[in-house]
């Protein structure tokens, strides 16, 4: 068997494949291409039992063509260097792809969070803020992290206070890190955004006609077979969404194993069941079955991996029997499986553009930061008087009252309904964007290379008007 192709080589890969339908110059390819820096660190911290141990973590900046950078932290045991560059790279050409004006960054540190007290997770982040910090790393205008496998706003709310504590007087302090608690300057809506725009994604994939056909599906979500790999943040909430749009969801699996019913698994009874026993498996209705990537494999109309990359590969590939793969987690699917998933006619909906809903509410999170208000504190009130006159007006005009209660129209939109919408429209003026650059180029390629030659475009324009300094 050839030698493992890393996770940078794949990312890599799907960019070659892309820059190929482009007419940039090799030189300008390759500079969007490279990763321009990254930072190996390793540091102590004291265990709850007074041991010492070395941590090693990463923080890579994969481009700079717009800055702050910004990407996850991960917490995983899986973490290496070449992971870390790989999902940065990912990170710059998601933000490019849903227009948000920043570079793409990564950072992971190498644990197993479950091997560690609250207390010695609380030291390790602090002190991989510190490092960042020193080394200029971290900072509202230079690199700002958000949540990622393993980490969440506990964590970001950690990073945050560090930042503050260090960089005292620093009136945009808050903007160093995005996916805080709400109380710690987060935003509504930012746990969910991820899973809320994946749904997204997969409703305007779902609704052409044009692409269900083919695949022997018709239009809309309801009714449609699910299978989600990973229950975590992302995976929860796309299931979530999925089930309240009328999918079925008939396979979950997690890393203790995976469940199945051809009938339905209710979501939120699974969970309590979770909850209540610790894993997913023997969950009542429902078939385990004997290993939980065995999940990828079900009959089903949407598989959605949200857990890790590199889960379908050309060894799994050839079994897969969804008809659409719609890409939660950075990196499910190897160069080479995607290749097989496209002569097997499934329409994969990839990662750089499927999962850009984390970091498009994290920068709405970021400009609320900078502002120092929140979205709608100002207009909300007066917005909900104007559409009261409004509906005034209509009632008085027509003689007739308006259905339904006054305050739905009488209504004015605060955080939460702004982020929602910002969110939506993001997520469907992208999809519009792909397609057409699949449509006008002649190679017609799957979405993941037309995702990517229109990252390549944006970033090469931006490049071009740049200059180069000095
Ligand atoms: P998370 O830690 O909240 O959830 C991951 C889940 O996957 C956990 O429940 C874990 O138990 C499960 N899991 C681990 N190994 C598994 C296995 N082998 N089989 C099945 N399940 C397994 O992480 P998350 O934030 O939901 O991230 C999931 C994926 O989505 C990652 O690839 C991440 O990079 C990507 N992503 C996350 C965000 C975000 O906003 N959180 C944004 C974009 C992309």
């Amino acid at each position: 068997m050839a030698g493992k192709i890393s996770l940078y080589d794949q990312v890599n890969r799907s960019f070659d494949k892309a820059a190929e339908l482009t007419d940039h110059h090799p030189s300008l390819l390759a500079q969007i291409r490279e990763c321009n820096a990254v930072y190996h660190m390793s540091f102590p911290i004291k265990r709850d039992d007074g041991t010492i141990e070395t941590i090693h973590a990463w923080r890579a900046e994969h481009s700079h063509h717009k800055l702050p950078s910004k990407g996850g932290i991960r917490y995983s045991l899986l973490v290496n260097e070449d992971e870390v560059m790989a999902l940065a790279a990912l990170m710059t050409y998601k933000c490019a792809l849903v227009d948000v004006p920043f570079g793409g960054a990564k950072g992971g540190v190498k644990i197993a969070s479950h091997n560690y007290s609250p207390g010695e997770l609380e030291r390790i982040t602090r002190r991989l803020t510190c490092e960042l910090i020193r080394k200029n790393f971290i900072g509202p205008g230079i690199d700002v992290p958000a949540p990622d496998f393993g980490t969440g706003p506990r964590e970001m709310a950690w990073i945050a206070d560090t930042y503050q504590t260090l960089s005292a007087g620093e009136l945009n302090s808050l903007g160093c890190v995005t996916g805080k608690p709400i109380s710690q300057g987060g935003i509504r809506g930012r746990i969910e955004a991820t899973g809320r725009g994946v749904f997204f994604g997969i409703r305007e994939a779902c609704g052409l006609a044009e692409e269900m056909k083919p695949l022997g599906l018709t239009t809309g979500i309801e009714g449609k077979k699910i299978v989600v790999q990973g229950l975590g943040n992302v995976g929860y909430h796309v299931a979530h969404f999925l089930e309240e749009a009328g999918a079925v969801l008939v396979g979950i699996a997690e890393y203790e194993g995976a469940v199945q019913n051809p009938g339905g698994i209710d979501l939120e009874a699974l969970v309590a069941h979770r909850k209540e026993t610790g894993s997913i498996l023997n969950f009542p209705g429902a078939a385990n079955l004997a290993e939980s990537k065995d999940a990828l494999e079900l009959d089903c109309d949407i598989l959605v991996p949200a857990a890790l990359e590199n889960q379908i590969t050309r060894e799994n590939a050839p079994r897969i029997r969804a008809k659409i793969v719609a890409e939660a987690a950075n990196g499910p699917t190897t160069f080479k499986a995607g290749e097989i998933l496209a002569e097997k006619g499934i329409l994969v909906i990839p990662d750089t553009y499927l999962n850009a809903g984390g970091v498009t509410v994290s920068y709405f999170e970021w400009i609320k930061n900078l502002s120092h208000v929140r979205f709608g504190r100002l207009e909300k009130r007066s917005m909900a008087a104007a559409m009261g006159r409004m509906a005034d007006a209509v009632e008085e005009i027509t003689g007739k009252r308006l259905p339904g209660q006054r305050e739905m129209y009488a209504r004015g939109a605060g955080e939460a309904d702004l982020v929602a919408s910002g969110l939506e429209d993001t997520m469907i003026e992208s999809f519009h964007q792909v397609r057409e650059t699949q449509k006008s180029l002649d190679a017609k390629p799957d979405m993941r290379t037309a995702a990517y030659v229109l990252a390549i475009n944006k970033i090469a324009l931006c490049y071009q008007e740049l200059g180069i300094f000095p």
